[in-house]
């Protein structure tokens, strides 16, 4: 998931336990896509799994240990990996094997001995669909402006964490952060100035929390919202100053705010400990009056629940 790039080829990924297979598909791909191979199911949801986006999977059924219809399962139940095409390539060839692949989630199943040419032409096809499906996802998840998550991810990415947490009696943090008198920003340096220091907002914030738990979205106009998983309360001021200064840092004149010559922020911090039972709306709605409190005691600081 954005990872969208127009340069690069799309990947292909081919599982098949005989290296003749997987060397008859990859003489057929390899001009068009990055062809990565496994030679069991174990490795081919390790190569799933990890950084290098993988755009359709060509699966074979029958392997040792673990086979295809195992991996499909692993596959289609992880939210990583769940949107990657799955073609079975198989000499399982019943009616009721291609049901049963076709039920467990592939998108389309080839019988072996195939036809050479009808298999890259099935590929392409599955590939521009996905690739086109990573377009929508991108722009139903992501701000138009700034590129980073929109409130509707943010909102299905925090339901999943609060579960988790919840159920894993672990720490939640999140944090509400909102520009200091941008409407007067705005209003004295222009909507297009306004639209560019919003994005310098947004990717100072982003490149604030780096961890790859960390997660941090455009909640609304000038608003945004990040959640953080397990930071101890000792860290609490650590983060809101760091995230504080790389806002000041941008040094972004605004002359007509009250609190500094430049552009700032001000945070609500609300920090679930893990054996607190709190309902998902009440953290948004302390996190939002502690945003509150910041801006009603000068703005350009942070309130938090935590008293560390
Ligand atoms: P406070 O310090 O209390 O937060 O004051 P404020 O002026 O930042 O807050 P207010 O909510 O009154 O105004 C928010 C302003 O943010 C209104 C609007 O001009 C601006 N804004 C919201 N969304 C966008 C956007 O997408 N682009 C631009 N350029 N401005 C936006
Ligand atoms: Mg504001
Ligand atoms: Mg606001």
């Amino acid at each position: 998931m954005n990872n969208i790039s127009i340069n690069k080829k799309p990947t292909v990924l081919l599982v098949d336990d005989m290296t003749t297979n997987l060397l008859l598909l990859n003489d057929l791909l390899k001009e068009e896509y990055e062809v990565k191979v496994a030679k069991n199911g174990k490795k081919a949801i390790e190569i799933a799994l990890g950084d290098n986006q993988v755009d359709l999977i060509l699966l074979d059924i029958m392997m040792p240990k673990m086979d295809g219809y195992e991996v499909c399962k692993v596959l289609k139940n992880n939210d990583q990996t769940k949107n990657i095409p799955i073609i079975f390539v198989t000499a399982k060839d019943g009616e009721e094997d291609e049901e049963y692949g076709l039920n467990l989630g592939a998108i389309d199943y080839i019988t072996k001995p195939f036809k050479k040419t009808i298999v890259k032409l099935r590929v392409r096809n599955h590939i521009e669909l996905k690739l086109k499906s990573d377009i929508l996802e991108e722009l139903s998840m992501y701000d138009g402006l700034t590129h980073i998550p929109n409130r509707r991810y943010f909102d299905e990415m925090f339901d999943r964490r609060y579960k988790d947490a919840m159920r894993q009696n672990e720490d939640l943090t999140i944090v509400m952060i909102d520009i200091d008198f941008f409407k007067l920003y705005n209003d004295n340096y222009g909507h297009g100035k306004g639209d560019e220091a919003l994005r310098k907002v947004a990717m100072a914030l982003k490149d604030t929390l780096k961890r790859p738990s960390d997660f941090i979205a455009r909640y609304g106009g000038e608003e945004f919202i990040a959640i953080i998983n397990n930071l101890p309360q000792n860290n609490i001021p650590i983060v809101a100053n760091e995230l504080l200064n790389a806002v000041k840092n941008l040094n972004i004149e605004h002359l007509y705010s009250k609190v500094q010559n430049k552009i700032t922020i001000s945070l609500g911090i609300f920090h679930k400990t893990k054996d607190l039972n709190i309902e998902k709306d009440k953290i948004l709605a302390s996190a939002d009056e502690l945003l509150y409190k910041a801006k009603n005691s000068g703005r350009d600081r942070f309130c938090s629940n935590s008293e560390a």
